[in-house]
């Protein structure tokens, strides 16, 4: 019963859709369906607009992906986790809303290929890598928590795992995502974020005008090979030169994960702005999220902002990503299938 083998219906693009039911006018309506109504267990037996028999037939041959939801947690702002379990994967997927648009946060792996010492995922190990169809599937389901008038027009994929290790169906949701006529979302708002994994960063950056996150999290190698593994293989130096070869035709935001006493002195403020001249870069700074028996320590508010406007006097643009959803485990780097 492997759905492996077919391609899900999340997964079919327009051209295919269009192709596989005869036309562009019912392949509008199929996806204007998943999108404003999807996503049942299993399709139905019609949906309006598309003619009966195509239907059936793309109906056998393009099941959706295997989901079922295990939990759904809304914290006090309104950030709602929803823990789905994708044929036998645990994953958890995020709904923050937004003052003007909410944003999805979206998981690429059961569990991640990296061992960041600081992230809860982390130490879930490996399972697997998600499908396309099953990361559309996330995001069609997520964006329906979106609150009245605030809809879920930004993605990012800071979810559970490491989307360049699973680059191929990273790429094909990126263009479901962004693909007209649904559900349209513009690249400069689709947001894949990496650990900092340098070939497949250069082939993202290529194939994609979707924008970058880089995880940079420390301003030495010293530091960083100690909180990220594989900066043993792809250096500072390195993750710098392939944003400015790569990457210079659009925005990247560098995440920095600020731990008390680790990687919060002035001398880090100064190295970062630094360390980003030439690459079109903005720095989100992102508290460290305590997670248990990590040996990492939260800065305090103050030590944040102080850290924050002394990067920005280096002349580049930083802002401070406070936690959103805490309480119910759904802020950067608390995703574990605790639920
Ligand atoms: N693997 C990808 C995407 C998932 S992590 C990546 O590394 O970018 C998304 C963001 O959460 C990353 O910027 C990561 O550095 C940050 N993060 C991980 N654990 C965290 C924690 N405990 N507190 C705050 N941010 C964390």
């Amino acid at each position: 019963m492997s759905t492996a083998r077919q391609t899900a219906f999340t997964a079919l693009s327009y051209a295919e859709l269009s192709q596989r039911l005869g036309s562009a006018t019912r392949a509008k309506a199929a996806l204007k369906w998943l999108y404003k109504d999807g996503l049942p267990a299993s399709l139905p037996e019609r949906v309006p607009g598309v003619a009966h028999r195509e239907w059936a037939r793309l109906r056998v041959n393009h099941p959706l992906p295997a989901w079922k939801q295990l939990a759904k947690l809304e914290s006090e702002d309104g950030t709602t986790k929803i823990a789905l379990e994708l044929d036998g994967a645990k994953v958890e997927t995020v709904l923050i809303p937004g003052p003007q648009r909410s944003t999805v946060c979206l998981s690429s792996q059961a569990g991640c290929t990296r061992s960041c010492a600081f992230c809860a995922t982390a130490k879930l190990g490996f399972l697997r890598n998600l499908t396309a169809g099953e990361i559309i599937a996330q995001y069609v389901l997520a964006q329906r928590l979106a609150p009245a008038g605030r809809p879920a027009r930004n993605v990012v994929f800071m979810g559970m795992g490491e989307p360049m290790d699973n680059l191929e169906n990273v790429l094909s949701a990126v263009e479901l995502l962004t693909q007209a006529p649904y559900p349209a979302l513009s690249p400069a708002h689709v947001t894949v974020s990496t650990a900092g994994v340098v070939p497949q960063m250069r082939r993202f950056l290529k194939a994609s005008k979707a924008s970058l996150a880089l995880s940079l999290n420390a301003t030495t190698d010293e530091t960083r090979e100690k909180i990220m593994p594989h900066n043993a293989l792809w250096p500072i130096a390195k993750l710098m030169e392939t944003l400015r070869t790569h990457a210079t035709d659009r925005e990247t935001f560098i995440e920095y994960v600020l731990f008390a006493g680790l990687n919060d002195t002035p001398e880090d403020a100064a190295r970062l702005p630094r360390l980003l001249e030439g690459v079109p870069a903005r720095v989100n700074v992102i508290p460290f999220n305590g997670n248990e028996g990590s040996g990492f320590v939260a800065p305090n508010n103050d030590q944040v902002v102080s850290f924050q406007r002394a990067v920005a006097r280096g002349g580049i643009r930083t802002l401070v990503r406070w936690p959103r959803g805490r309480e119910i485990a759904a802020a950067c780097g608390q995703l574990a299938n605790k639920v």
